[in-house]
């Protein structure tokens, strides 16, 4: 296990900017560093970053949240629920099993169907990149 490195985000940028990459055997932590590891260095390196920054991401890769997602679809009767939007959906690709409240790696949260709603794609994209705007006013 290597470090753990803080970074206050116009640091993660400047890095950023001398195209910095993380030290083998070193890990970044904190929502700045995530966000500098997401828009940094080739695709392939993006990616692993990605993987090593949140471990969280394998999860939706498992058995155990396909069947939870199918569930939440099927109990929401293939139904956007989004207040206004209500769309009915066929296609189960086109549908979205969301955590209402973000997980952020929280166990508990990322498996509680209650914390799941079925949203259709245009709904469940908005949503997010307004979650998006209001965290990085946060950080
Ligand atoms: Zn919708």
């Amino acid at each position: 296990m290597g470090w753990s490195i803080r970074l206050p985000i116009d640091h993660a940028f400047r890095l950023l900017n001398r195209n910095w990459s993380v030290p083998k055997g070193h890990e970044l932590t904190g929502r700045c560093a995530q966000l500098l590891l997401l828009q940094g260095g080739t695709p392939v390196e993006r990616r692993r970053q990605r993987d090593r920054v949140q471990p969280w991401r394998a999860w939706y890769k498992t058995s155990r949240w396909q069947k939870l997602r199918m569930s939440v679809l099927l109990r929401d009767l293939f139904t956007c629920q989004m207040r206004g939007c209500g769309r009915i959906e066929a296609d189960t690709s086109q549908l979205v099993a969301d955590h209402k409240i973000p997980h952020h790696g929280d166990e508990a949260l990322f498996w509680d169907e209650n914390n799941l709603q079925c949203l259709c794609k245009p709904c469940h994209d908005k949503l997010k990149q307004k979650q998006e705007r209001a965290s990085r006013f946060r950080d």
